[in-house]
Parts: C-alpha cells; sequence; structure tokens
C-alpha cells in the first residue's frame, strides 16, 4: 500500500469519539453502541469504501435517533386501535404526565405528613371522577389481568357461570376458557353458541351441585366478532338479580355510552346495570395506557384491593400517570381519530394525492383491537402500487398502510394532519428510491 493510501489513515477511535454529536449519541444510547458504528465506519474506511474524514458522519448517520428499538410509526391503515402499532397513541397531556412522573415521584407518599400515602391516588380519584356510578375502582396491569383478578377473587376454585356465546378468543393466545382455567376456577357453560336465556343460568344455579359450587357469573363482551340472525343473550341486568356477584367485561373502556358504536358496552351502563365488578382495557377506546380498569361495588373491589394477586399486577408510576392524564382529558387521538370528520379526510387526501399523482378512494377504516366488529368508519385513502409498501415500511418515521385490491391503500385517518408532509415526503423518496 502506497504511504498516500487512504485506508492507511483510519482515525482513531478516540479521535472520532471527540466529535461532539457522537459525544451527544454515548449518552443517549451508550458507549458500546456508539464504539460499534464507529468500528465499523473505520472497516469501510480500510475496505476503500469511505474517506477517512467521512468516519463520524458514517457513525452518526447509522445510529438510532433513540434509546429504543421500537421505532414510530405513521399508522395509514385506517385501523384506529391497532394491536401491531401499540394500540392507542397517547395523548400530548398523557406523555407530558409521563415526562413529569419520570423521576422520584409522591406516588406512595404524602409530602404534607411525611407518611406513606395510598398508591395512585390521584389517578384512581380521576377514575372515579369518570365513573361516578362506580362505587370503587381499581387499576391493574392490563384487561386480562383485571379479568384474572377479578375471577380469582370471587371465584376462588369454585364455578363461573358463563354462556356458550361467550367462549371467546380475543386475539393472539387470549382464549377466555384458558384464562379462567389458568385461576384455578372452573368454567360452567350455559345456553348454546347463538342463544343464551336467562331460564339457562337459573337452572345451572337451582342444581344441587350449582347452588354449592358457583360464585360468579361472568359476562364477556364477544368483542372481535359478529353473530347474527337468531340470537339471544341475557342483560346484565337480569343476570344480577339471580344472586351470585356478575363479572362484566366490557373490555373496550368506553366510560359512557358511544352513538357512533351503538353496540360497544360502556362502564357507566354495565356498572349501572348491577354488574358486582366492570373490567376493561385502558388502550383501546379510552385511548390511554396500556391498564386494566376494574369498577364496581365498594366491597368487592375492596376485596380484589386486598388479594395478594393484585400486589403483582399492579402498574407503574408512568401508566398511573398517563391514565389520570387521559382520564382528566378524554379528547385523546384515538377519539379524534374515530370521529374524524370524512369531508376533511377527503380533502387532505386529494391534497397528498395531487403532489403524488395518484389517485383518492374510498377506504373503510375499522375501530380495530377488538372493538366494534363490522364496523366500517367510512374515509379515503391515497392509492399507490402495492410496490412500494415494503420502501415506505423501511422509511424514518416507518409509513404502513394498508394492501387491498391489489392496491397500497394510504388512509389519513390515523395520521396526524402535521404529519401529511411526512407521509408526502416519504412516498416522494420511495418512488426516486424504485425509480
Ligand atoms: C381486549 C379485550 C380483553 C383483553 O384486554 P387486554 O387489555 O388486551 O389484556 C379482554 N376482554 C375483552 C372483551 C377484550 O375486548
Amino acid at each position: 500500500m502506497a504511504a498516500s493510501d487512504p485506508r492507511r489513515r483510519v482515525p482513531s477511535t478516540d479521535t472520532v469519539l471527540t466529535d461532539s454529536r457522537l459525544v451527544a449519541a454515548t449518552d443517549l444510547l451508550g458507549a458500546s453502541s456508539v464504539k460499534a458504528a464507529v468500528h465499523s465506519a473505520q472497516e469501510r474506511v480500510r475496505q476503500g469504501e469511505l474517506p477517512p474524514e467521512a468516519v463520524a458522519d458514517a457513525a452518526v448517520a447509522t445510529l438510532p435517533g433513540h434509546a429504543t428499538h421500537l421505532r414510530p410509526v405513521v399508522n395509514a391503515t385506517g385501523v384506529v386501535l391497532h394491536t401491531n402499532l401499540g394500540r392507542a397513541p397517547l395523548s400530548p397531556a398523557a406523555i407530558d404526565a409521563m415526562a413529569a412522573a419520570s423521576g422520584y415521584v409522591d406516588v406512595e407518599f404524602d409530602v404534607e405528613s411525611g407518611d406513606r400515602a395510598r398508591r395512585g391516588r390521584a389517578t384512581l380519584d380521576a377514575l372515579r371522577d369518570a365513573v361516578p356510578a362506580a362505587e370503587d375502582v381499581l387499576v391493574v396491569n392490563n384487561g386480562a389481568a383485571a379479568l384474572v383478578l377479578a375471577t380469582t377473587a370471587l371465584a376462588g376454585d369454585g364455578e363461573v357461570l358463563v354462556s356458550r356465546g361467550e367462549m371467546v378468543e380475543i386475539g393472539d393466545g387470549f382464549r377466555l376458557p384458558d384464562l379462567i382455567a389458568s385461576t384455578g376456577a372452573r368454567l360452567r357453560e350455559v345456553g348454546t353458541t347463538n342463544r343464551t336465556n336467562l331460564d339457562d343460568y337459573a337452572t345451572a344455579l337451582r342444581s344441587e351441585a350449582g347452588a354449592a359450587e358457583i360464585r360468579a357469573i361472568l359476562k364477556v363482551h364477544p368483542s372481535n366478532f359478529r353473530v347474527e340472525g337468531f340470537t339471544s343473550a341475557v342483560s346484565v341486568d337480569e343476570l344480577a338479580e339471580l344472586g351470585p356477584p356478575v363479572i362484566v367485561d366490557v373490555g373496550s373502556g368506553l366510560l359512557t355510552a358511544d352513538p357512533l358504536l351503538p353496540d360497544e358496552p360502556d362502564m357507566t351502563s354495565a356498572v349501572r346495570s348491577g354488574a358486582a365488578v366492570v373490567t376493561a382495557s385502558g388502550d383501546k377506546l379510552l385511548g390511554g395506557p396500556q391498564a386494566g380498569l376494574l369498577l364496581g361495588r365498594a366491597e368487592v373491589i375492596q376485596r380484589l384491593r386486598r388479594h395478594p394477586l393484585a400486589r403483582a399486577l399492579r402498574v407503574d408510576k408512568l401508566t398511573l400517570a398517563a391514565l389520570e392524564a387521559t382520564l382528566r382529558n378524554p379528547r385523546t387521538p384515538t377519539e379524534h381519530y374515530l370521529h374524524a370528520d370524512v369531508d376533511a379526510l377527503r380533502r387532505r387526501a386529494e391534497v397528498l394525492a395531487a403532489a403524488l399523482e395518484a389517485e383518492v378512494v374510498p377506504s373503510a377504516g375499522a375501530v380495530g383491537g377488538g372493538g366494534a366488529p363490522g364496523l366500517e368508519l367510512p374515509g379515503w385513502a391515497v392509492a399507490l402500487p402495492t410496490r412500494y409498501a415494503e420502501e415506505l415500511r423501511r422509511q424514518v418515521p416507518a409509513v404502513v398502510g394498508r394492501i387491498e385490491h391489489d392496491r397500497l391503500m394510504l388512509d389519513l385517518r390515523c395520521v396526524p394532519e402535521h404529519d401529511d408532509d411526512t407521509v408526502r415526503n416519504a412516498v416522494l423518496r420511495v418512488r426516486n428510491e424504485l425509480g
């Protein structure tokens, strides 16, 4: 090699690491990943692929912008609660609350007296205020955890009555019968897949074994499918008359009924109907962080709170903070996207399509996240050839659309308006790359 060969002038690691951008990246990402990026840039100089003076730039270019491998996604699928994309996006208030709660906080401490205080009390107050019909409330890790806690505490190793029409799989391995079995309780099924009536429950309760063994009645919202035709189910009011405590899993976390979603049960109505305890998720229609909400009669919630399992299912300070902010200001992105104005969506799609010389087509969005099955949210999408899909997913942020009828649909329902430009620029870059 000649002395002037750039491959012999590879700058030392220590020299490169003095670059101010790499100093900042070391604080954010840790020394080992920054060093690894520098080493691979040095290797490229040795291979003759990079001039020696470009090592720092190349290392900076390969480093991620955040200390998490979770990559931000622009959700152009039209599906509001996309489980694979993290369900509900948090509101600015919830994000701010999480940042505020990230250091030492008084989560279990009374700064006035210096004594220990009830964990997450402000969040529980916010939930109580949001559903005043409930005598008491509790928050756990997710909807499944809420159901496990309620069943464990109320049924023990006894039986739980449930309709055969509600033996559901919610998604990704969440099968109700398996979940209940894992608590040690046994399910006693009544009725049929399409029809269950009050007498089915009453007959089970009247039987000798039933009277001794049945500790609770469970009603689960079949949230991700619809049975149509010759069907019937028993209301919570009627079940509450039968005697054993009624556990109602509403799933979606709606605080009160929403006319847009007539078939989605809400927590307020379920509590009013006489449920002993109502369970729901925090990151579905409520639009908050992953959490399991439990609302109901004071003595029942008290029992759940005192159960040893409650400690294992408790939420952290960040969840408490985000949930409190969401409950106090339920104008969440989820709410906004669900109720998005169709004409405004069309106008935005037309602006985007004009910039991309693409076509605007009608697009049926969905609630998703196992909510409001069959309900179409009418909207508009920009249609592109499907070959754009993969490259768009590789952009930063990743742009994820929906493939339908051999086209890539970019539906702007769940895209914040300020990200329309992000989508446009991503498509233009991809068009350049694809040639
Ligand atoms: C989503 C859902 C669950 C599970 O809730 P997670 O918060 O995902 O644990 C349970 N029951 C119903 C009816 C649901 O829709």
